[in-house]
């Protein structure tokens, strides 16, 4: 792609020290310090900032907030510190693809292409797909991978929450406040998810538990009327009555633009050394991407921190201006 008019296009005209790709904590925390530290840095976002923390309504174990914080202030409080030091985002410009062109890495977006002498890779993860039928025929007619954005359409009704995880727990603790009944699907007779969560959902007067079953089927005509479930010790196939049904059954990573460029582990999350250096030299990765992450939002903060004075360091011994 040539130079083009708009905020990438202006992008253009020289070689960045740093672009960070990916707007969550991780991405905007590697902004907040080389913003602070004067780098010429421009962080693109394929969505508006913020990541997944900003769909989630309560984080509770981010230190600093005794009361709890919600996610999309706590990542618009991380956005707002970032500019506040200069940090260019450049939101809706998703990454296309990465190459090397010697020290400078280049990338390819939908506005252009853009250079950089070190890249911070902050992509995070998406929800993974259950993969049953129904379950793209019913997506935004009660199928659903986002209890806060859309469980205030099931008011008094019947909802089901399928896997066992702080997710999938979390948000269904979130649904009791609308849904007159919240039904976990798991397919173990434990929860996964941490053991205060485990105790608030048990608790929890509307909550209800189909254990040990697996979703066969999202039934429906127009929209989510019932899930197919089957019992995984051959215990027979049972129909249970929904309006809607949210997926928390894991996580994908954000990885598909860099295959083949940097190294991936076997579920395709990025391969780091202790700086947080991809196998290419002045490529980093940072936060839920990077294969060994806890994704925790405070760990992802602290990677960005990592990966931004390592990329920094990269970009100043390039140039001869490092300190050490
Ligand atoms: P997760 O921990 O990987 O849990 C996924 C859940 O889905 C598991 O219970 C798993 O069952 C179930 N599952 C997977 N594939 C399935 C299938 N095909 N059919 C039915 N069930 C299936 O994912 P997550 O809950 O999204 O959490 C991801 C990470 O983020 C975790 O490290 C978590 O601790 C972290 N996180 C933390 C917080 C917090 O600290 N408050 C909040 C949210 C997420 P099994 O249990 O049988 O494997």
């Amino acid at each position: 792609m040539g130079a083009e008019s708009g905020v990438a296009g202006r992008e253009q005209e020289r070689v960045l020290d740093v672009i960070i790709v990916g707007g969550g904590p991780a991405g905007l925390t590697a902004g907040i310090y080389l913003a602070r530290a004067r780098m010429n840095a421009l962080l693109v976002e394929k969505q508006s900032p913020g990541g997944a923390p900003a769909m989630t309504e309560r984080i509770e174990n981010y230190p600093g907030f005794p009361e709890g914080i919600s996610g999309f202030e706590l990542v618009d409080r991380m956005r707002r510190q970032a500019e506040g030091f200069g940090l260019r985002i450049n939101p809706f410009n998703p990454l296309l693809r990465m190459e090397e062109d010697g020290e400078v890495k280049v990338l390819e977006t939908e506005e252009g292409e853009l250079r950089a002498y070190a890249v911070i890779l902050a992509t995070g993860m998406r929800p993974a797909k259950l993969g049953v039928p129904g379950e793209e025929e019913f997506h935004g007619r009660g199928v659903s991978y986002c209890a806060t954005c859309d469980g205030a359409f099931f008011k008094d009704g019947v909802v089901a929450v399928v896997g066992g995880g702080n997710s999938a727990v979390e948000e269904a603790l979130f649904l009791t406040r609308f849904a007159r009944k919240v039904i976990i699907v798991h397919r173990r007779d434990r929860l996964r998810a941490g053991k205060i969560l485990q105790e608030r959902a048990l608790a929890h007067p509307k909550m209800d538990f189909a254990w040990k079953k697996v979703v066969k089927e999202i039934r429906g005509k127009d929209r989510v009327e019932g899930l197919l479930l089957s019992d995984v010790e051959g215990g027979g196939e049972e129909e249970l009555a929904v309006d809607g049904v949210f997926l928390y059954v894991g996580n994908l990573p954000n990885t598909e633009e860099v295959r083949g460029v940097v190294e991936l582990d076997g579920r395709g999350f990025i391969l780091t050394d202790t700086s947080l250096q991809t196998n290419v030299r002045g490529v980093f990765a940072a936060g839920d991407v990077r294969a060994g992450a806890v994704w925790q939002v405070a760990a992802a903060v602290g990677d960005g921190v990592r990966a931004a004075l390592n990329a920094q360091f990269h970009v100043e011994n390039l140039m001869g201006t490092a300190y050490i």
